[in-house]
């Protein structure tokens, strides 16, 4: 069972259309069990303010999902199933229910962590019920709006569904932030960012971790720091993976960084340690 279960897994990547399509369906089936069997969990990324000393600007939280035979199973892979399956609904729910109440808890412990970012898809966006999922999970927390980040890509912005313009529309009026993810990978059309609420900017790592090799990536990560600055919209350079990329990043301007190169995603009962091992505490 378990060795057949590992070659499903793996098939997700055959060039064989029925071996693919049946390895799809085995991990429907096992992300359909996964919630219930609590084998979801998040694990969070710091991201450092570099103004002028280093800060804890937040923590995104990242999903994780860890099969009894697969082991760990990569959000890259069960993301897109979980969103094709509508499976992403409750998942969406979980997520925001988890990240407030971690938050709470933070809180509680009276550990500072100023925001927590959390990622929805453009398929969460089509529930028309999402905003009042957000607010609920909020309240149910005692946390207030400012607490969260939503990351979203550019697909949920230009989606032409009236159900993600009032979803949008509803939680910027409640005061949520919204930060756009991966940018600069695409549909890169800029006219969104003056007509939709969001604050924040994700340079996408693809730039980052080209711009020792790439004259080009060093040029387009300058017109999005300058774009960002001129817009007054945070801005959050994620991948960051070497000294010589935050050197470079931070003598060119003020930023975000968010990286291996001060953590991997952590579970959240190893923050405190790092925040205090790193004085951010
Ligand atoms: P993302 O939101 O763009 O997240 C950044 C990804 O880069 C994460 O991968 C993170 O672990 C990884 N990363 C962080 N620092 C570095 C680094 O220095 N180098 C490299 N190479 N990678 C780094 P992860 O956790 O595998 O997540 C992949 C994607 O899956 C996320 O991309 C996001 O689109 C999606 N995802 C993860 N969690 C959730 C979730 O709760 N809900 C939804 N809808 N999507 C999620
Ligand atoms: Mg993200
Ligand atoms: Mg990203
Ligand atoms: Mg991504």
């Amino acid at each position: 069972q378990a060795k057949s279960e590992t070659r499903h897994s793996l098939l997700l990547f055959s060039a064989d259309m029925n071996q693919r399509t049946e390895a799809r369906a085995a991990l429907e089936r096992a992300l359909r069990q996964a919630l219930p069997l609590g084998q979801l969990s998040l694990h969070y990324q710091p991201q450092l303010d570099c103004a002028e000393a280093l800060s804890l600007h937040g923590v995104e939280a990242l999903m994780r999902w860890q099969h009894p035979q697969w082991g760990w199973v990569p959000p890259d892979q069960f993301i897109p199933v979980a969103e094709e399956s509508g499976l992403i609904h409750a998942m969406t729910r979980w997520l925001l229910d988890e990240c407030c109440q971690q938050m709470a808890q933070w809180r509680r412990d009276g550990l500072r962590v100023p925001r927590l970012a959390l990622n929805l898809s453009a398929r969460s966006f089509h529930q028309n019920d999402l905003a009042q999922h957000i607010e609920a999970a909020l309240q149910r927390h005692g946390l207030a709006p400012q607490d969260l980040v939503l990351e979203i890509t550019e697909s949920v912005m230009m989606d032409p569904r009236s159900v993600t313009a009032a979803n949008i529309k509803r939680l910027h009026q409640q005061g949520l932030v919204f930060s756009l993810d991966d940018f600069g990978t695409g549909y890169s059309s800029l006219s969104y960012l003056h007509r939709l609420p969001i604050g924040e900017l994700k340079l996408d790592k693809s730039f980052v971790q080209d711009l020792s090799a790439s004259p080009t990536a060093r040029a387009l990560t300058l017109s999005v720091m300058s774009l960002a600055q001129s817009l007054g919209k945070t801005l959050v350079a994620e991948g960051l993976e070497t000294r010589e990329q935050q050197d470079w990043l931070q003598s060119q301007g003020s930023l975000v960084l968010q990286g291996y190169l001060f953590s991997r995603p952590l579970p959240a009962a190893a923050l405190p340690a790092w925040l205090q091992a790193n004085g951010l505490t």
